[in-house]
C-alpha cells in the first residue's frame, strides 16, 4: 500500500510541475491523456489495487480520487490561463480588418443580353471612329417626325403607333400632340448634327424607344441603335462598306450582305440590309431540315439604311450642297435574338433568371 501511495504522491507532483510548464493547449491535452487517460499513469496505479488487502483499498481509492480531482482542476486552471494569454496576444497584435473581402466568392450577376448586344454593336462602330450619342426619350414631335421629313399628314406616321403625351400632363406648356415618347432613335441624328454644328459627324446612338405594340416580336418598349455619318464626299459605297464591315464583325467573318431598295422618309435612296443567315450559313437548310430562323431563304433582315435626305441635313443645320451622309438603324432585340438564337422577344423583359443565366 505504501508503494501505491508513494506512486500517487509522485504522480501528483509531476502533474503539478508539468501542467504549470505547459505552453499551449495542445501540450495540456497531451498531459491529460498521460495522467488521466485510460492507459494513463493514474489508471496504471489503480490497476495495482487488485493486489491490496480489502481493507486497504478504500484508503488508496480515496487518495487516488483526490489526486484525479487535483489534476483535473490544475488542467482547468491552466486552460483558462492559456486562453487568456492568447486573447491578450491577439489584442496586442495587429487589428483584424473586418472590411477584408470574404474568401468564398459570392454569386455575381452579369449584363443583360440586350445590354451586351447594344454594347457590342457600339464597340464595333467605335472601332470605325463613331462616338456614342444620346437624346431624350420624351421627345418633341418636331425632332421625332417633322425634322425627319415626316409631316403631320404623312402616311409613314401610321406605321408607328405612337404614345403621345397629353397636354394636361405638361401643364399646358405645349400644343396637344407635340410631345411624345420617341418612336425611334432617329431624332438623335438631328440633335447630334445641331450640337456638333458642322461635319464630320460620326455617331452611334443606342437607346430605348416606344410604340403601342405587343406580341411575340413586338414590345411597347424596345431598343434601337441608330448610326449617322456626314461629311464631304460620303457616298452609297461608304454606306455599303461600313455596314458590310459591321455585319462581319457582329455575325462572323464569312457573313455576306445584300441591299434591297426600300422607303424611309428621311433617306434617299433607302435600302433594307439583309445578312446571310448566321444559323444555317445562308444555305436555308440546317441538319437536312428547313432553317426556321431565315425561313429557308438564307437571308435575315437586320437593318434599315440610306443616304440622308437633303432636307434632313438642312433641318440639322448642315448645308446639303456641300455635305452628304448616310444613316442606318437596327433593333437591338432582333440583333440579340439572331445572335443568341432566341425566338420570343418577350423573354428579354420577363426577368426570368433561368433565361438570363444562359448568357
Ligand atoms: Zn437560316
Amino acid at each position: 500500500m505504501a508503494s501505491l501511495l508513494a506512486q500517487l504522491e509522485s504522480l501528483s507532483q509531476a502533474a503539478a510541475r508539468d501542467i504549470a510548464a505547459a505552453s499551449d493547449e495542445k501540450a495540456l491535452e497531451e498531459l491529460r491523456v498521460r495522467f488521466l487517460g485510460k492507459k494513463g499513469e493514474l489508471s496504471a496505479v489503480l490497476r495495482g489495487m487488485g493486489a491490496l488487502a480489502a481493507e486497504e483499498r478504500p484508503k488508496v481509492g480515496e487518495v487516488a480520487n483526490r489526486v484525479r480531482d487535483q489534476v483535473e482542476s490544475l488542467l482547468d486552471g491552466a486552460r483558462e490561463r492559456l486562453a487568456g494569454a492568447r486573447l491578450e496576444a491577439e489584442l496586442a497584435g495587429p487589428p483584424i480588418d473586418v472590411t477584408l473581402a470574404g474568401r468564398r466568392p459570392l454569386p455575381r450577376g452579369h449584363r443583360h443580353p440586350l445590354t451586351r448586344a447594344a454594347e457590342e454593336i457600339a464597340a464595333i462602330f467605335a472601332r470605325l471612329g463613331y462616338e456614342v450619342a444620346s437624346g431624350p426619350e420624351i421627345e418633341l414631335d418636331w425632332y421625332n417626325f417633322e425634322a425627319l421629313n415626316i409631316p403631320a399628314d404623312h402616311p409613314a406616321r401610321d406605321m408607328q403607333d405612337t404614345f403621345y403625351v397629353e397636354e394636361a400632363a405638361l401643364g399646358g406648356a405645349h400644343r396637344s400632340g407635340s410631345v411624345l415618347l420617341r418612336t425611334h432613335t432617329s431624332p438623335v441624328q438631328i440633335r447630334a448634327m445641331k450640337r456638333l454644328g458642322k461635319p464630320p459627324v460620326r455617331i452611334i446612338c443606342p437607346g430605348r424607344v416606344y410604340r403601342s405594340d405587343y406580341d411575340q416580336t413586338h414590345s411597347p418598349m424596345f431598343h434601337q441603335v441608330e448610326g449617322l455619318c456626314v461629311d464631304e464626299h460620303i457616298t452609297f459605297a461608304d454606306l455599303k462598306g461600313t455596314l458590310a464591315a459591321f455585319a462581319r464583325a457582329y455575325f462572323g467573318p464569312g457573313t455576306r450582305t445584300r441591299f434591297r431598295p426600300s422607303y424611309f422618309p428621311f433617306v434617299e435612296p433607302g435600302a433594307e440590309v439583309d445578312v446571310s443567315c448566321s444559323i444555317c450559313g445562308g444555305s436555308g437548310r440546317k441538319d437536312g431540315k428547313r432553317c426556321g430562323t431565315c425561313k429557308e431563304t438564307g437571308w435575315l433582315e437586320v437593318l434599315g439604311s440610306g443616304m440622308v435626305h437633303p432636307r434632313v441635313l438642312e433641318n440639322g443645320g448642315i448645308d446639303p450642297s456641300r455635305y452628304t451622309g448616310f444613316a442606318f438603324g437596327m433593333g437591338v432585340e432582333r440583333m440579340a435574338m439572331l445572335k443568341y438564337g432566341i425566338d420570343d422577344l418577350r423573354l428579354f423583359f420577363e426577368n426570368d433568371l433561368r433565361f438570363l443565366r444562359q448568357f
